[in-house]
């Protein structure tokens, strides 16, 4: 098997893990970064916002210079980088701006019931294995309440819990990466 890149069929363990997780603005003060860092990605969809996300966290991201042209209305009013078509034309067509396929519709049907910036303050701290593990259980949501939000702390603990038997596996060199339920025992036969 190569290790190529985009081959995704490796088996073994990751070597090194980092301690703590990347920090874009730990080293980067820097305007444009504060700035992306505060930028809501809009008019995608979930996995097209991952992956803009995702460029903007590990410093991937290269905003336009100028607007683009909209592969929709053949105009130059493309304002955001990765997209091809123009809020105008994605928000009409209710297609995704990036990946032009069908926006899910339940994206939009959240009803948020409680402060989003005690979301936020949720997420923010959060390594991007939970952030993920949290919005994938904010979208599968029909609204969002007080009880959500303890249903979130609830999972945060479980994570935490599963984190520690990782860390008492990970003395011995071959770390199974592929039990993600964190049992560490054997079925006896
Ligand atoms: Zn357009
Ligand atoms: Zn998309």
């Amino acid at each position: 098997m190569s290790c190529s890149r985009g081959n995704t069929n490796r088996t073994r363990a990751q070597k090194h893990q980092n301690k703590t997780a990347f920090k874009n603005d730990l080293h980067d003060s820097s305007k444009k970064t504060k700035f992306l860092n505060t930028l809501q990605v809009t008019g995608v969809c979930l996995r097209c916002k991952e992956i803009i996300e995702w460029k903007i966290k590990y410093k991937k991201y290269k905003p336009l210079a100028a607007p683009k042209k909209c592969v929709g209305c053949d105009q130059r009013t493309v304002k955001f980088a990765y997209h091809v078509l123009c809020n105008n034309c994605s928000a009409e067509k209710k297609v995704c701006a990036k990946c032009v396929k069908a926006m899910e519709s339940t994206e939009t049907t959240i009803e948020v019931n409680v402060d989003e910036d005690k979301i936020k303050s949720i997420l923010k701290p959060l390594s991007e294995r939970k952030r993920r593990a949290i919005l994938r259980y904010i979208n599968k949501q029909e609204k969002i309440t007080d009880e959500t939000i303890s249903n979130i702390e609830d999972i945060l603990l479980e994570m935490d819990n599963i984190n520690i038997n990782d860390c008492n596996n990970s003395n011995s060199s071959i770390v199974d990466s592929s039990s993600d339920d964190g049992d560490d025992f054997k079925v006896e036969k």
